[in-house]
């Protein structure tokens, strides 16, 4: 037996949908994109969706659009995949690293105690598919001038009070990935939502080497019909159409999938009730909806979790640990980023372990990994 924490689930019908792309005329930039971004904009509640190469390209135009250079200061957490911070790196701009709440969430209290003049932008993270604090974050925003982009791609489907993570209600940007692990795959893929226009239109050019082929956008008048304008550094950051046509069958199956993950979520919170005295969770509040991208277990003592971990693993089971703080890999210490910069972080990356969580995990899998784990931790 070999279980992962995460993995994809695809269905006959979705490489169906993938082989009649194959057979069409238009293999990128034909109309699948822009199907796909049409009903991922309908999903989540937003005006307007521009879909790319993965998530990573996401952030980064992302934080382009919203004018991240040398200078900038943006606030996020480190409790967070590399991308989340990187993509402020790639604009020049410098990251600053907020600690986060006992949830594991970036603290609103910790973003004020981070401010500065020079503070431009806040990238929080739904982190597992928990809502952050986006109430009280938008108020920070509002105040300092701030813009935000939600890095959602742990959370397509989870909601904030009345909103769905993505509609931007919130926000500026929502960014989103399609990476086998993610709630939907497109093999690699991402998306960034927006009610925007100009950032909208904006972002279609970078995505696309910032060259635009609209005439109401030239800054010089031409009429020659194959006329074109560069007018950003973009880059090539487009999704194929193959990959839109698999994006579009998965989305359609994505209520499904949350349902099966939060049904093994309940079973899990379940099984834990038992285990009181060795193991934390982290539930949904009242005004929460939690999407579980993962299901993150903290352990009271510590010094238990390698060897969970490596008895897990033994057995089959392959967790992870999601994440190591952002600052702790030598890129950024080289940056100068100290040990003990955010001791609440660090304090939670030493006790967590993401389990399995996927909809395509059986129940048998499921009971398997229960009974591993009751075994270690009687
Ligand atoms: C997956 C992920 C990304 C990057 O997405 P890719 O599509 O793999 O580039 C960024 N941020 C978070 C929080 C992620 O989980």
């Amino acid at each position: 037996m070999k279980i992962p924490y995460g993995k994809q689930w695809i269905l006959e019908e979705d490489i169906e949908k993938v082989t009649d792309i194959l057979k069409s005329n238009y293999l990128t930039t034909g109309p699948a994109v822009k199907d796909f971004e049409k009903a991922f904009a309908e999903y989540v509640g937003a005006k307007y969706a521009i879909a790319v190469a993965n998530g990573t390209a996401a952030l980064h135009l992302a934080a382009k659009a919203l004018g991240v250079q040398a200078g900038s200061d943006i606030i996020t957490t480190p409790m967070s995949f590399a991308a989340t911070s990187n993509c402020v790196l790639y604009n020049s701009g410098n990251p600053i690293f907020a600690d986060i709440t006992e949830r594991g969430l970036i603290d609103p209290f910790e973003i004020e105690k981070n401010l500065t003049e020079k503070t431009e932008g806040i990238i929080p993270v739904h982190y597992m598919g928990l809502p952050s604090e986006l109430e009280e974050i938008s108020k920070i925003a509002k105040e300092n001038n701030l813009f935000i982009i939600e890095d959602a791609c742990h959370s397509i489907g989870a909601k904030y009070k009345k909103s769905s993570i993505g509609d931007c209600k919130f926000s500026d940007l929502a960014v989103f990935s399609f990476h086998p692990v993610k709630h939907i795959t497109t093999g690699e893929g991402g998306i960034i939502t927006t009610n925007n226009e100009e950032l909208f239109s904006l972002l279609q050019d970078l995505r696309t080497h910032g060259i635009t082929k609209d005439n109401s956008k030239f800054k010089t008048k031409h009429n020659e019909p194959w006329y074109q304008e560069m007018q950003h550094l973009g880059y090539n950051y487009r999704l194929t159409d193959i990959q839109a046509a698999l994006g579009l069958s998965q989305l359609s199956k994505i209520d499904q999938f949350i349902k099966r993950r939060r049904e093994i979520a309940a079973i899990y919170f379940e099984f834990f009730m038992d285990f009181e005295d060795s193991v934390e969770t982290i539930p949904e509040r009242e005004h929460e909806f939690h999407a579980y991208h993962l299901f993150v277990i903290k352990l009271k003592d510590s010094m238990k979790r390698e060897e969970l971990f490596n008895y897990l693993q033994k057995r089959g089971v392959y967790c992870q640990v999601h994440y190591i703080p952002i600052y702790w890999h030598p890129y950024y210490r080289e940056l100068g980023f100290k040990e003990k910069l955010c001791p609440k972080t660090e304090d939670f990356y030493e006790r967590i372990i993401s389990l399995p969580m996927y909809p395509a995990l059986t129940v048998e899998e499921l009971d398997y990994v229960l009974s591993s784990l009751k075994k270690f931790f009687k």
